[in-house]
């Protein structure tokens, strides 16, 4: 049998190095990282989140081995049934366009079976952090999961926005994957003095100033960053190694929370 796998290559959007990632499709689940300082078991217990303050991506960690901006990637990766080997050259995964379109295009091309793998939930819980806030209720069926979004900006162009995804059975291909990484114009020069964003251009985030988008070729939807706020949501849920079978509503989304509701779903499968 033919062993399915993805060749990747491209910059890290924070640090700016070249990076070049080789996914091998495993029939049994499990996904684990290889990188030059060693390899990480993906769970959402590797989840790091105490990085930047700002917790502008979601970084792994495992001894001296330390991958980040997974979750674009992760959020493409959880739409196949079966587990993966991920060997990466860098300690960052590329950004590509910012999306998640180039990667889910690669795996179906390369012929990873699709299929997401349920997560079942044993209680509803609620988390909140700063004033993010999270409900999180188990459903009984796969069509009942959704996950509601609620951002709210003081930038005047975005104001409040929601949004909404059936994970189940929405299309990530036309819904979520091309959504891409977005950041307020007012932040950049403070990603920028914080030593990050190196590898950031207008070829891969959406800059927002308050009147609107700066890059050339605006926005893919007019709500593309409640869109790519809920990637970045899937993408952290998919440390599970699957999605949750959930309602989650998510009042100001971020990494930060994202990675505190997956820890608690992980806490309740092993409790
Ligand atoms: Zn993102």
């Amino acid at each position: 049998m033919s062993v399915n796998e993805v060749n990747i290559s491209g910059i890290g959007i924070h640090k700016g190095k070249p990076s070049s990632l080789r996914v091998v499709e495993k029939v049994n689940k499990g996904i684990t990282f290889y990188s030059p300082a060693g390899k990480i078991e993906l769970s959402p217990e590797v989840v790091v989140t105490d990085i930047n303050s700002i917790h502008l991506a979601t970084v792994l960690k495992a001894g001296s081995a330390e991958i980040s901006t997974v979750e674009h990637l992760l959020g493409a990766l959880v739409q196949f049934a079966g587990g993966a080997d991920i060997y990466v050259s860098s300690d960052e995964i590329p950004i590509l366009d910012g999306s998640a379109l180039q990667f889910y295009n690669a795996f179906i091309k390369a012929g990873f079976l699709p299929g997401i793998n349920p997560i079942a939930l044993k209680k509803e819980t609620s988390i909140s952090f700063n004033d993010s806030k999270a409900i999180i209720k188990p459903v009984k069926n796969l069509n009942d999961a959704v996950y509601n979004i609620i951002l709210d900006y003081s930038n005047p162009f975005l104001g409040e926005l929601t949004y909404s995804y059936r994970p189940f059975t929405d299309s990530f291909l036309t819904s979520i994957a091309p959504a891409r990484t977005f950041a307020l114009e007012k932040d950049v020069k403070t990603i920028i003095n914080m030593g990050l964003g190196k590898g950031g251009s207008l070829e891969n985030t959406v800059i927002i100033s308050e009147n609107g988008p700066l890059n050339p070729d605006k926005m893919r939807f007019n709500n593309e960053p409640a869109r790519h706020k809920m990637l970045d949501l899937i993408g952290d849920l998919a440390t599970l190694n699957g999605l949750p079978k959930a309602s989650i509503t998510i009042t100001k989304p971020g990494h930060k929370i994202n990675a505190m509701i997956a820890k608690e779903i992980f806490k309740m499968q092993t409790d």
